[in-house]
């Protein structure tokens, strides 16, 4: 009853702002998280049509999803302990230490074939990647298991943490920071690896970032990253369910548990059967509107685990009436900026908080996308399918 209809187009369209506004150079998807609550495949798919050539995973079982799909583009995943390093070579890895490195080079020596990495780079988010300290010794290592024949060093990489605004100084201290790092890799004899850097915001409006590739996630979404401006994206997800029950009450009447709402004149109640089991934040309470034929109405009362109740005053609605929590916002209804605004987080958090009963529902439907073409992924390696 309650579902997430996904706007494949939207995700294809996003991918070709994307390229086109990162002026040469490649997307990687980021398709983490069910592809941030959309459904990794389908976005997958749609990604690729649209432009993509890499695609972008935290884990080995994201990872193994796609390949599982029949997606056979690049995959660079970035998530793993020296316990977890994926055993199979057909997904990159990101490397930020000489253990992982080791670790990865055991595994790859264990099945006769070269693991594939690209070496990251800690440029100032203080969260994965090697530090300037360690950055010479990682590339050391590298260069040794590169000449033993158990690595091959595809690319360099690092990762912003304020490309949001452009006149941060801390952007400008991880861009000459990554251009030193980029320049001993060289100097290692790494001299034409892939070079990425740039989330969303970055390839949108830091061109210093572009580098060979771009990481698109929140963008590729229809979600605009950067405050204040606006890129042409289009909102892939509408969040939509259906009023189970309605009920005419009057003043005095007090609205699910606690009664901390109470009706103040005569009304009409609608039943909704989602709550925050399916990843509406209990904290959005007397503040989230849904739409319903068009028009704002306010979610009343306290969110329960699987219901909410909408106030749609004189509106003649009835059971079985769509009701849209957000989408693009060109229906009247909220979009998911307007959820993150209420629920006092950013709309990544909403859309990965939706939750497995929700049913994911692909537009055009399974048998348009099953007839995509998927286009050729940049150059096969030797060894790799
Ligand atoms: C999630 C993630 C991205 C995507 O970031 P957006 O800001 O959503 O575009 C890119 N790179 C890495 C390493 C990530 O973890």
């Amino acid at each position: 009853m309650t579902r997430a209809v996904i706007d494949l187009n939207a995700i294809e369209h996003n991918t070709a702002l994307l390229l086109r506004a990162a002026a040469g150079a490649g997307v990687m998807a980021v398709v983490k998280a069910n592809g941030f609550g959309h459904g990794s495949v389908e976005v997958a798919r749609a990604a690729l049509a649209g432009g993509a050539s890499w695609l972008g995973v935290t884990s080995w079982a994201e990872a193994r999803e796609l390949r599982a799909a029949g997606i056979r583009a690049p995959i660079l995943m970035w998530l793993y302990g020296p316990d977890d390093v994926p055993p199979d070579a057909d997904v990159d890895l990101s490397v930020s230490s000489t253990l992982a490195l080791e670790a990865v080079a055991r595994a790859a020596r264990r099945r006769g074939r070269p693991a594939v990495v690209h070496l990251k780079a800690d440029t100032g988010l203080s969260r994965g990647g090697a530090t300037a300290a360690e950055w010479p010794h990682l590339l050391t290592v590298a260069g040794k298991l590169q000449a033993e024949g158990s690595i091959t060093v595809r690319g360099v990489w690092s990762h912003l943490a304020t490309a949001e605004d452009p006149a941060d100084p801390g952007l400008a201290r991880q861009l000459i920071a990554f251009g030193h790092a980029r320049a001993q890799a060289a100097a290692a004899g790494f001299d034409r690896p892939l070079v990425h850097l740039a989330n969303s915001a970055a390839a949108l409006q830091v061109p210093q970032a572009r580098f060979d590739l771009v990481r698109a996630g929140i963008a590729l979404y229809g979600v605009e990253p950067v405050p204040g401006r606006t890129f042409g994206l289009r909102p892939a997800m509408t969040w939509e369910s259906t009023v189970i029950l309605t009920k005419r009450v009057g003043p005095g009447a007090g609205v699910s548990y606690g009664h901390d709402h109470v009706v103040g004149r005569e009304t009409t109640l609608a039943l909704v059967p989602v709550g925050y089991a399916d990843g509406v934040p209990r904290r959005v309470a007397g503040r989230a509107e849904v739409a319903v034929h068009g028009r704002r109405c306010p979610i009343v009362g306290r969110i329960a685990m699987d219901q909410v109740v909408v106030d749609a005053g004189d509106l003649p609605v009835r059971a079985g009436d769509r009701v849209v929590l957000f989408g693009p916002g060109t229906g009247g209804e909220p979009t998911v900026a307007e959820w993150a605004r209420w629920a006092e987080t950013i709309p990544h958090e909403i859309l990965t908080g939706i939750g497995p009963r929700v049913r994911r529902v692909t537009r055009p439907g399974p048998a348009a996308a099953g007839r995509r073409a998927e286009p050729a992924g940049p150059p096969s390696r030797p060894g790799r399918r």
